[in-house]
This record gives structure tokens, sequence and C-alpha cells, in this order.
């Protein structure tokens, strides 16, 4: 599977349709990290070297066709201006931005408004895609797909305009697949593979889809506890999904037959509730009190996972270990991200929490391999399943 990229395009003095996943986290006006922003300056840097004019189309949140004034993505263009170090524009119409496409020179760049303001981008009816997708290639001569965070979705702005206009991916798209094929198409041994977060049924298809390919999966986060339950322990107050028990059943019995080490924690951190102040108190796995909820792994756990994730050369990370947002039940996260920064070969943080974590918690992005700006469609990716904004682009 080879995806076209940017390089192969001509887009030298032309007018260049540009998807770019610009979903920054906003409260009250402010953008609370420009991470998304700065991830899609390469690619926009290229086009205006190459002196294209670049109309640029992004989503904010879930509007689902609506204009909603707080998922306008002004506040976005201001800062891309600011980033780029160019005044750029802004079109509040999204159809019908035809006439402020015209006026753009070479080098200039038009952000739209939120894509998704437009009910047609989202829809499932093939035909209402492709009739915004028309409009928005008549105002170019080619495409860019470099929107990552959104690639695993079929969207007119993603999808469609792949099939009507000559395009390519841009630099974060092929970054981020070159990582994923990296995980996925004979990695580096040992692999291993650090799963949490708060539910296991985002992260089932995936565990079972990398199953066969590991050496080691580490399990912690909320999810831990109904391996756990499956195991016929007692989980006292913890976080379980109850319905999942046989699946995560099925999947033990097939990590042995396979010979993946699976590990699961020794100790955990229990507290008497889910409270930034609750009092945090480390129990054996075996004896997890009625009246308790478990908050993190256990210190001896988070140094075993830590010590083992250090010895692999591809590493892949998943979903934070305990609650990390209170700082009494952030040890475990801290400590098997900081086994992910002695990875000698490649260690990936994916996941926005993850990656929000990994930050909060004081250490830089150069400390890992890489970290992913799509959480979504690198899980799907990771899950085996095909990408519609990826297969637009083969
Ligand atoms: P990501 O966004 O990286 O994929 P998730 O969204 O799956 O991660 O999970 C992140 C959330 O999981 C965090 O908000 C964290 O507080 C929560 N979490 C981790 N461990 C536990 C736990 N033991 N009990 C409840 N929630 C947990
Ligand atoms: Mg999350």
């Amino acid at each position: 599977m080879n995806i076209n990229s940017l390089e192969g395009l001509d887009v030298r003095g032309k007018r260049a349709l540009l998807r770019c996943d610009l979903n920054v986290p906003i409260k009250d006006g402010v953008i609370a990290d420009d991470g998304r922003i700065r991830a899609s300056l390469p690619t926009i840097q290229y086009l205006i070297s190459q002196g294209a004019s670049v109309v640029i189309m992004a989503h904010l949140g879930r509007p689902k066709g609506e204009r909603k004034p707080e998922l306008s993505l002004a506040p976005v263009a201001k800062r891309l201006g600011e980033l780029l170090g160019q005044e750029i524009g802004f079109s509040s119409a999204i159809r019908g931005a035809g006439t402020a496409v015209a006026t753009l020179n070479a080098g200039d760049v038009l952000l739209l408004e939120n894509i998704r303001f437009e009910a047609a981008e989202t829809s499932k009816d093939d035909s209402e895609r492709l009739d915004l997708a028309r409009e928005l290639a008549s105002y170019a001569d080619c495409f860019i797909s470099d929107g990552f965070g959104a690639v695993h979705r079929k969207h007119a702005s993603v999808y469609d305009v792949a099939q009507l206009l000559p395009h390519a991916a841009g630099y974060l798209v092929l970054a981020e697949v070159e990582v994923l094929k990296r995980l996925t198409d004979s990695p580096e041994r040992p692999y291993g593979v650090v799963l949490g977060g708060a539910k296991v049924s985002d992260k089932i298809g995936v565990i079972s889809n990398l199953l066969d390919k590991v050496n080691i999966l580490a399990i912690g986060g909320g999810m831990l506890f109904t391996f756990l339950a499956a195991q016929g322990k007692e989980i006292g107050a913890s976080l379980v999904e109850t319905d999942l028990i046989p699946t995560v059943k099925e999947l033990l019995e097939r990590a042995k037959k396979l010979g993946v080490t699976i590990l699961l924690p020794t100790d955990i951190v229990v507290a008497p509730e889910f409270k930034v102040d609750a009092p945090p108190t480390v129990v054996s796995a075996d004896s997890i009190p009625m009246d308790q909820m478990g908050l993190d792994i256990g210190p001896v756990t988070a140094t075993t996972f830590a010590t083992a994730i250090a010895e692999c050369k591809t590493v892949f990370w998943n979903g934070p270990m305990g609650v990390f947002e209170f700082p009494n039940f952030a040890h475990g996260t801290q400590v098997v991200a900081d086994g992910l920064t002695k990875v000698s070969g490649i260690s990936v943080v994916g996941g926005g929490d993850s990656a929000a974590a990994v930050r909060k918690l004081g250490f830089q992005d150069s400390q890992f391999g890489y970290i992913s700006t799509g959480g979504g469609a690198s899980l799907e990716y990771l899950e085996g399943k095909e990408l519609p904004g990826l297969t637009a682009l083969l």
C-alpha cells in the first residue's frame, strides 16, 4: 500500500485544497494546546514555498451541521497566522467561498470556517457528500490530505474530494502512517504494547489485532480491573465492564497459546472514592478491599512495567496507567512514561489523554520516538481497519 506523497504532486503556482486537523481544545475563546496547529505547519509552509495558494478545510468539535459560534475556527485562523508569520484569510462561507478564493495570490492562505457546519460533510448519503465535495473541489487544482485525526472518517473533505482532484498526502499524514507501519509490519523485537485508559471496550479491537504481533502486553488503567475480574479476583468498587469478561478471558487464552507475556498489576493504589484528595493506599492486586476502588497501578507494578518496556525495541503506549489528573494517582503513568524514554528503538505514544499526560507530567515530546496526533485514527489503524481517508490516497 503506497500513498501518493506531496513531492509527487504538481503544486507549483497552483490552487491547493488542503485538509488539516486543527481540532484544538478551546476554552472561552482561548486555545489551550496548539499542538495540532503546529503539526500542520510543515505542509502549509511547503505549499507556500511552492507558490501555491492554499485553501484550508478543517473541523472543530461536533457541531452536527449547525453554525455554533463557540465552534468557530476564527481563533484558530488567528493562531495559524501568528505561527506562519503571515496574515491569513478566513472565510465564514464554506459553500460560496469562490469569490474569496478567486482573490488569492501565490503564497496566500485562506482558512474556511468549520467544515462540519455543513451537514453534508459528515452525511451518510454519498450523493449529499459528493455535492459538497464538488463545490470544495471547484476552489482548487489539487487536494492534499493532512488531517490525520480525521482519516478514519468517510467525510466530504477527507474522502470525497480525493475522488475529484489530483491528490497526495501531506507530511503529517505521511509521518503518522510511517510510524503506524513500524508498529504493524515487521516491528523490531522485542515488541511491547502498554495499554491503559478508562475502558476496555475502546481498546479491545487493538489488543485483539496486535496480540499475534507483540511479545509483551502490559495492562494498566481502569481497564485492568476487567482483566483481574476475568481471573476471578475481587476488584472492590473499581471500574469494570462485566459484559466484556468473557472476551477478556478469550484474549488471555489466546495470549497463552501465542506465548505472549501478559503483564498484569501485582499491586494497586486504591482509594475510598474518585476524588482529587482521596487518601491513597497500596494493596496487593489479590486483596482489593470491597469498599475501595483502584485508581493507579502500584509502585512495584510500575517498576516492573517500566523495566520490561525499556528493554523493548518497539513500544506502543496508549492510555494512562491511572487517574493521572489527580497527583496522588499519577505515579504509575509517570514511571511507565519514564520507561518509554529509555527505549533504544522506537517508542510511540498514542491517544489524546496519554499525550496530555506525558506533557503534564513534565516530559518533553522529544523524549519519545513519536507522539501521535490522532487518537481514534491511530487506534482504528492498529485494529487493522481500513481508513477511508487513506484508501482515497492510494
Ligand atoms: P487516551 O485518550 O490516551 O486514549 P483514554 O481516553 O482511554 O486515553 O483514557 C484516559 C482516562 O482514563 C483518563 O482520564 C484517566 O483518568 C482514566 N483512568 C485511568 N486509570 C483509571 C482508573 N483506574 N479508574 C478510572 N479511570 C481511570
Ligand atoms: Mg481519551
